[in-house]
């Protein structure tokens, strides 16, 4: 079978696996314990604070280590708005294609009377900085936005928000999950205040992450405790941390040629289905896309459907829609750049590894034409 859905995750790498396996059976102490073996797992986790940082291009002392992505963008948000309420800065600022953890954390805080004002994005996918900047006041918390979209992989421009965000005074968050590993993007080049990643994108341990906080910033904490400077209670998940670590190591050592790896074979993959098939719809044409993501449609043949075909054909791709009891329901990020959600039901999404073949890509083309290929042929194809 062929995977293509590393935008979801990506499999532990043999070195992070075995980094891994050597943390937890020697350096199982408590790093806050006063004793030698605390005192060596307190070493062995400023080693990979240091490693993680050199990757991501921040100071260790700027990082904070979280269960993930979601929990990063959680005291983002939820710091900024505790330090906002000192200040009057009460409203928050995103962008109307973040990741639905993201979007049920505004839904949450606008139940508790919180002002959530989302970003559009124009029919490439791409952020509305004309719409940013009438958004973007002195009254606003936080501006939060991702680098690249998880499910068009569409680059948002991060450096020209940040420079809206900041002559209003107010703080930026990029939720950088999925830049890293994929582009070139650093931290301490990108203008943000905090960046949130995740190890499982890149190759390592799920339930690990960070959020990156500029230096100079005293940013409130979700979990109170003395860990990590008293950002992050709770005894680190070491393990994770140097799975992440081992990780980012990897990937740093590689990234220039996985890029255009991962570009060759989108581009197969892209203009192969589109010689291939008739209908098919690529999103995100015209912006700066991640080189591993590809958007599509074949029609407007059901995502799930689409899904399920290729499934049976060895291929595992995945949906910005989602399958539920009541039918599919449309993707929001589609939705947000205008499609009509017959269309934002029919988006399929292939996001290619650093371990993708060109093998593969050949092998999934062949598996979508011997399994689309009937049903497109009866379909009308829409005017593209
Ligand atoms: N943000 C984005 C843009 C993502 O793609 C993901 C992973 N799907 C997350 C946040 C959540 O990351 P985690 O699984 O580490 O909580």
């Amino acid at each position: 079978p062929v995977y293509l859905d590393h935008n979801a995750t990506t499999q532990p790498a043999p070195e992070v696996i075995e980094e891994m396996l050597d943390s937890l059976q020697k350096v199982w102490a408590n790093p806050s314990s006063t004793h030698a073996p605390g005192q060596a797992a307190r070493r062995a986790l400023t080693d990979a604070r240091t490693r993680v940082a050199q990757f991501l291009g921040c100071l260790g002392a700027e990082l904070v280590f979280t269960s993930g992505a979601t929990e990063a963008n959680h005291i983002a948000v939820l710091g900024a708005l505790a330090q906002g309420r000192a200040t009057g800065r009460t409203r928050l600022v995103m962008s109307a294609v973040e990741h639905p953890g993201m979007l049920a954390l505004a839904e949450r805080l606008r139940g508790e009377g919180v002002v959530v004002d989302l970003i559009g994005v124009d029919a490439r996918g791409v952020l509305d900085l004309q719409c940013a900047r009438r958004l973007i006041g002195d009254d606003v918390a936080l501006v939060s936005v991702m680098g690249a979209n998880n499910e068009t992989g569409v680059l948002m421009p991060v450096a020209e928000l940040a420079a809206l965000a900041h002559a209003a005074g107010t703080f930026v968050h990029v939720d950088a999950t999925q830049l890293v590993g994929k582009t070139a993007a650093r931290f301490d080049a990108g203008g943000a205040d905090l960046w949130s990643v995740s190890a499982h994108k890149l190759h390592g341990p799920k339930g690990v992450g960070a959020l990156v906080v500029r230096k100079g910033l005293n940013w409130p904490a979700l979990f109170a405790g003395r860990q990590e400077r008293h950002r992050r209670g709770g005894t680190e998940n070491l393990p994770g941390i140097v799975g992440f670590a081992a990780a980012a190591e990897r990937t740093a050592r590689t990234l220039a040629h996985d890029m255009s790896h991962m570009r060759d074979l989108q581009g197969r993959l892209e203009s192969g289905l589109r010689a291939a098939l008739p209908g098919v719809h690529l999103y995100g044409t015209g912006a700066d896309r991640l080189p591993n993501t590809s958007c599509l449609r074949f029609g407007t043949l059901d995502a799930e459907q689409v899904l399920g075909k290729l499934e049976r054909a060895g291929v595992f791709a995945s949906s910005g829609a989602a399958c539920t009891a009541s039918g599919t329901q449309p993707s929001h990020v589609l939705l947000a750049m205008g499609e009509p959600a017959l269309h934002a039901r029919a988006s399929v999404r292939f996001s290619l590894g650093r371990d993708t073949t060109a093998a593969e890509i050949d092998q999934t083309l062949a598996a979508a034409v011997r399994a689309l290929g009937p049903l497109l042929h009866t379909v009308p194809a829409p005017a593209e």
